[in-house]
């Protein structure tokens, strides 16, 4: 299959970063794109960018994530890819003696990396598996979550960021198990390091040196290197429950 075979894609976090880069590459491709976003701002410049359509949708509310699907589905009919990018990564700077990580960043983190993602998975699958078949294999869709190589390597400060996304990580080959019946393929990409405005708050040099610590290509990842592995995630049929990390074998960097 061709990306453009699946007709229309939401990506969530659309308005900046892995998922405005991805929301590109889709309406290149002649996907119908809507964006889910809490962040009006970037994401209706994004859309009007990519002749889009931006709704102001927060993952952690049922209410605004179920609003959210029927807009997108009332104007381009039923998406067939699922992209979830919508996520937060605070780390901790103290915590107390004897407490690894601030109770409520957690709950928050959680919120929206893990259940989030999952919400939109729930509602994004039951739409899919109800319609038609997209070719003779019976496929249906296909959804792509976003993990961290945190997820397998969290550091210090980043307890909650790194359960989140250990969650989605751990959650993707069940979730495939179960979808793989109505034709919906699950997978999950691991990213590295990243050059996006997640990392604006640290300084250029940080940035640098964290690059250098990449075994190979030796800098941050693209923004346009993780949509083309979406690309082809959507594209091979044989892709099917696995998280595939994106880090240039950062996990080989000395520590
Ligand atoms: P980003 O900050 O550029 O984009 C994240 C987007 O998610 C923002 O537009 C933000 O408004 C949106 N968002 C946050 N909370 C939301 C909510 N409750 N509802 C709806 N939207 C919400 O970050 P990015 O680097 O593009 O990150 C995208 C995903 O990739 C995240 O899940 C992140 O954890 C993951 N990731 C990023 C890196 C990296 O190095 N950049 C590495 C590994 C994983």
């Amino acid at each position: 299959m061709q990306v453009r075979d699946f007709g229309a894609a939401v990506v969530t976090g659309g308005a900046s970063g892995l998922g405005a880069a991805t929301a590109r590459m889709l309406a290149a491709e002649g996907v119908k794109v809507t964006l889910f976003d809490r962040d009006r701002t970037h994401g209706e410049a994004v859309a009007a960018e990519i002749g889009g359509l931006f709704i102001e949708v927060d993952v952690t509310s049922q209410d605004s994530v179920l609003a959210g699907f029927a807009a997108a589905r009332a104007a381009h009919g039923q998406e067939r890819i699922l992209i979830n990018c919508a996520g937060i990564a605070p780390v901790a700077k103290t915590t107390s003696r004897g407490e690894p990580h601030p109770m409520d960043m957690f709950e928050k983190v959680i919120s929206v990396n893990l259940v989030g993602s999952f919400r939109c998975i729930t509602h994004s699958a039951t739409g899919m598996s109800a319609a038609d078949p997209l070719n003779g294999d019976g496929a249906r869709g296909v959804i792509v979550s976003t993990a961290s190589v945190a997820a397998f390597d969290g550091q210090i400060g980043q307890v909650a960021y790194a359960a989140s996304k250990a969650g989605i990580a751990g959650m993707t080959l069940p979730v495939a198990r179960d979808l793989s019946k109505s034709g919906i393929r699950v997978c999950t990409i691991a990213p590295g390091i990243f050059e996006t405005p997640m990392l604006l708050g640290l300084s250029q040099d940080v940035q640098d040196s964290l690059g250098q610590q990449v075994p190979f290509p030796s800098r941050l990842g693209r923004a346009a290197e993780y949509a083309q592995l979406v690309k082809a995630i959507c594209e091979n049929e044989m892709l099917n429950g696995e998280t595939i990390r994106l880090d240039g074998a950062i996990r080989m960097a000395p520590r």
